[in-house]
């Protein structure tokens, strides 16, 4: 079984072929600990906007002097002391060498599910990035504690939109649609907010205080036709790619969904076009997602005939409309695990599920999309050398107490209506007849 990390490894040092997107990646997370906000190594180096990803201090040396051997015999020794006290969670995108630790695997919304589902626990190791943790703290009882290994395991698109940016935007669209709250003649406010769940807890609450939702790529166009029924149009953060792609598939047209640019004044669009508008597109994208191409696809059709193409809606939509299929994560699992043997697919998502589905379902052929092997650079903080030091630290010893690090925690003010736009999405249910 060659994992992704393998992989990288064998490229960068010549003996396997293949391309990486940044030779970086053999390095271990905490040499970019450098105390300035910053994304890399990997495909998210060159962003526009690195910002607001809490900073991790240095990991104490013992752990990043640790082999990959001494590491692995370290966590597994904390993990049997800890048992039922501790749960281990692990997203999708997470490399196998920390898949393998983890009670559960999932996408950011099964994982918080699990949290909620798991009152037993004392502690969630949350092997993902910072809003998921805030997520399944949200969802979690309030004497559990939620541990995020790595601080500065962070979401670069989730970082594209913040709470000041949010709130002028809102101040601005203000004055052009008048009073946010005043219902028309078919019982509609101007507009609803809609967050994906790839956003920083008080942006959840920001949509929990005025009308909003919080939306998933399981769920996105439920949760547009719910805030159809209730708003004339939306406003739709951080991910352009999902929001677009949603409700062109629901009909809205793509002149009625202008891009809302924080940096420009009224986001860059005109008056009439804001007026006319039925979805605000935040201009914030995922650097996995956005490297896959409608040429890609080309190709992969062209070197195998009958291939199925899935990808995630997070990528652009000229992707989306030139694949078989778009779906979330856990869509495109679930569409190879029912495919009959002999399937072919090319994915269009994070390499490290990809490769993993590859190697579990060896009846099919399953390949990425882009033949250059480029992670998720901010998953990839999550290393077994954090997650040593989080659980020894829970586990403690005679001479040290045990101790929570890393705790994240939501604060009451952003939880409370946080937690009224995540159960708004919870109780949305399909199938509403709304006029676009
Ligand atoms: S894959 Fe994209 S959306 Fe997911 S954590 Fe990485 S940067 Fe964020």
């Amino acid at each position: 079984m060659t994992s992704v990390d393998t992989l990288i490894r064998g490229i960068t040092n010549g003996v396997a072929p293949g391309e990486v997107c940044s030779t970086d990646l053999v390095e271990a997370p905490w040499n970019f600990d450098t105390g300035i906000p910053a994304y890399g190594p990997g495909s998210s180096m060159f962003d526009a906007i690195p910002a607001h990803s809490p900073l991790q201090g240095e990991l104490p040396e013992e752990y990043r002097t640790a082999s990959a051997d001494e590491l692995h015999a370290r966590i597994m020794a904390a993990k049997a002391t800890l048992g039922d006290r501790v749960l281990m969670l692990g997203h999708f995108y997470q490399r196998d060498e920390v898949v393998q630790y983890a009670d559960y695997v999932g996408d950011s919304f099964q994982l918080a599910v699990k949290a909620k589902a798991s009152p037993a626990a004392e502690a969630i190791v949350f092997c993902g990035v910072h809003f998921m943790a805030e997520t399944a703290d949200l969802l979690s009882g309030p004497d559990q504690a939620v541990i995020l290994p790595n601080l500065a395991a962070g979401c670069s698109m989730a970082d594209m939109a913040d709470i000041d940016s949010v709130e002028a935007a809102w101040e601005q669209l203000e004055e052009i649609y008048g009073d946010m709250t005043a219902v028309d003649e078919s019982g509609r406010v101007p507009v609803i907010p809609v967050t994906y769940m790839n956003s920083a807890a008080d942006l959840k609450g920001f949509c929990g205080r005025h009308g909003g939702i919080v939306c998933t790529s399981s769920n996105a166009e439920t949760v547009l036709e719910w805030a159809f029924a209730r708003g004339r149009r939306v406003l739709f953060f951080p991910d352009q790619h999902l929001g677009r792609n949603t409700a062109k598939a629901m009909g809205v047209p793509l002149s009625q969904m202008p891009m809302w640019n924080p940096r420009r004044p009224l986001g860059g669009s005109t008056v009439a076009e804001l007026e006319d508008a039925k979805v605000v597109l935040w201009n914030g994208f995922c650097s996995v997602h956005k490297r896959f191409t409608v040429d890609q696809i080309a190709k992969a059709r062209a070197e195998f005939p009958g291939v199925k193409v899935i990808v995630h809606p997070e990528c652009p939509m000229p992707v989306v409309d030139a694949a078989d299929a778009a779906g979330s994560t856990d869509f495109i699992v679930k569409a190879i695990a029912a495919a009959p043997a002999g399937s072919t697919f090319a994915i269009g998502t994070e390499i490290n599920l990809v490769q993993r589905l590859a190697q579990e379902y060896p009846q099919h052929t399953i390949f990425c999309l882009d033949s250059v092997v480029c992670p998720c650079s901010t998953m990839y903080r999550i290393h077994p050398g954090y997650i040593a030091w989080a659980l020894e630290a829970l586990v403690g010893s005679a001479s040290r107490p045990s101790e929570v690090l890393n705790r994240i925690q939501v604060a009451d003010d952003i939880a409370v209506p946080a937690r009224i736009a995540l159960d708004r999405m919870l109780a949305a249910k399909p199938g509403h007849t709304v006029s676009v």
